[in-house]
């Protein structure tokens, strides 16, 4: 940060409604000379108090030195305290915030003005570079920002090859052992998280596909498809054009072979038919119409499951998130608000 001499004449109850630079600034070579009439008097408890603390000179003004960062940030500062909220995202706000955004985050914290700081935090977030991120990480830090602290982390995260090149890297490496500390960690923690994710994403995934083998094989058992069905009147066809699900071919050819398969009874069993069996299973313990449903098996298995008196808490989970697939599949095709579309993109992992 610069370490220039800045200061800050108030002036007292004087009815000026322009802020401006002084233009016989005395001792004062750079000063910025504002009007308390003008500002608001919450626009930051911090300098309100210190505006009434200090003495007044013998020219009626108070005198307010803001060390450490150049002139004009404390003037565009200054204007900030002036404007209202919504100058922050104005063209001469951001501009200002793309020039001066960590000193006016500094000040901004310094002086309280909360508004300006949470508009200062996005600033800066948005901007945010390799190069620079640890020192921002650092500003973040000092000045209790979460939000640019956690856009500095996941950056980190991200590149992280590039990030160790960087001079502020090198200096923590140095100086700051328990930062490194906190961002190797960080780093850790983030791959993990993204493996979970990955993980829960391929489930979710797999859940998605038994339900629509789910619906498929309800298809084929109830009205048939092009090689395998009830045969009731019409016979299946491929003349009735390519079926709409993906899976309609794969579980047609499941099917056949197992009514065909010669190892199905062997010791160690077939594959294939025991991948069959399970859908048969999953679809028993899912079928809300037993008493009409033309899926084999659907009785079979469900009068097993009485029998038993208990249902194995691995497959009872396994059978809740297939219904729940099944329901969020059958909202996603229907015309939705808003915010069913939401939660339907929450649940794909898409946002
Ligand atoms: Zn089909
Ligand atoms: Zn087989
Ligand atoms: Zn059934």
């Amino acid at each position: 940060m610069a370490r220039g001499r800045q200061r800050v004449h108030a002036i007292g109850r004087r009815p000026n409604h322009n802020l401006r630079r002084p233009q016989h600034p005395g001792p004062f070579r750079r000063s910025v000379i504002v009007s308390l009439m003008d500002m608001k008097a919450s626009a930051s408890p911090v300098l309100e108090k210190m505006l009434y603390r200090y003495p007044i000179s013998l020219d009626s003004q108070r005198i307010i030195r803001i060390l450490g960062v150049p002139y004009d940030a404390v003037f565009a500062f200054i204007q900030f305290l002036y404007s209202s909220r919504s100058a922050v995202s104005s063209r001469e706000g951001e501009e200002a915030v793309e020039k001066y955004g960590m000193h006016l985050l500094v000040l901004s914290h310094a002086y309280q003005v909360k508004w300006l700081k949470r508009g200062c935090e996005e600033g800066v977030a948005a901007r945010l570079r390799v190069e620079v991120v640890v020192d921002m990480l650092k500003l973040a830090k000092l000045c209790d920002a979460p939000r640019l602290y956690q856009r500095c982390m996941r950056l980190v995260a991200k590149d992280f090859a590039s990030v160790i090149q960087s001079e502020g890297w090198c200096f923590i490496r140095r100086h700051d052992p328990l930062l490194e500390k906190e961002i190797l960690q960080f780093i850790e923690d983030a791959d993990q998280r993204r493996k979970r994710w990955m993980r829960e994403m391929a489930d979710q995934e797999m859940y998605q596909q038994l339900s629509e083998a789910m619906e498929c094989l309800q298809h084929i058992c109830t009205v048939g498809c092009t090689v395998v069905g009830p045969h009731v009147g019409e016979p299946p066809s491929r003349s009735k054009g390519p079926c709409s699900f993906r899976t309609c071919e794969g579980l047609q050819l499941l099917i056949r072979h197992s009514a065909t398969c010669g190892k199905k009874l062997s010791p160690g069993g077939c594959i294939h038919c025991k991948r069959m069996w399970q859908l048969f299973q999953l679809h028993s313990s899912i079928c809300d119409q037993p008493d009409s449903c033309k899926v084999p098996l659907c009785k079979q298995f469900r009068s097993k499951i009485q029998m038993d008196g208990k249902v194995d808490k691995t497959w009872r989970l396994l059978v809740k998130k297939v219904v729940t697939a099944g329901i969020m599949s059958s909202l996603a095709k229907r015309e939705r608000p808003e915010e069913i579309q939401k939660i339907w993109l929450r649940y794909r992992g898409i946002k």
